[in-house]
């Protein structure tokens, strides 16, 4: 039976069973930001958020940006059609944190979608209130 644990070590076939009808990760890029502290930070955030994009915090407590975009080798049938050229960001990427088979939470330490989830979140906490303050 195919290991979503050990999605590294099973064969591309095993890979290719637990991912069947699934690509949902070849939808998007993340990119680690640094936690906002400061008005700046906080306004750049919301001026990514104005372009479409998720900010989240992942179960390390990294900040994360999410742009949603899909892969150009990602095919029509919803297979890889770089498969054995892929990135190692891809050949890195196991099942057990992804979207299909990870945690029902993926987002615990907080997930935004638009500048006034994200704001409501800054002015409910105190520290980055503080930190945002007055232009
Ligand atoms: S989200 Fe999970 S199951 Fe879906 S394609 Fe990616 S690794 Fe496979
Ligand atoms: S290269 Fe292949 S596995 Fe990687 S994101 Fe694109 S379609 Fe998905």
């Amino acid at each position: 039976m195919p290991d979503k644990n050990n999605a590294k070590m099973n064969s591309s076939e095993k890979n290719a069973n637990l991912c069947e009808g699934c690509s949902l990760c070849c939808g998007y890029i993340t990119i680690p930001i640094r936690p906002p502290n400061d008005r700046r930070s906080i306004e750049e955030i919301r001026w990514w958020l104005l372009h479409g994009v998720y900010i989240f915090v992942g179960d390390n407590g990294k900040w994360m940006i999410e742009v949603p975009n899909r892969c150009q080798k990602l095919g029509t049938d919803g297979r890889c059609k770089e498969y054995s050229n892929r990135p190692d960001v891809c050949i890195n990427h196991t099942q057990i944190d992804c979207e299909k088979y990870g945690p029902d939470t993926p987002y615990p330490g907080g997930f935004w979608n638009s500048d006034e989830s994200f704001m409501e979140y800054v002015n409910k906490t105190p520290k980055l209130r503080a930190a945002y303050g007055k232009k």
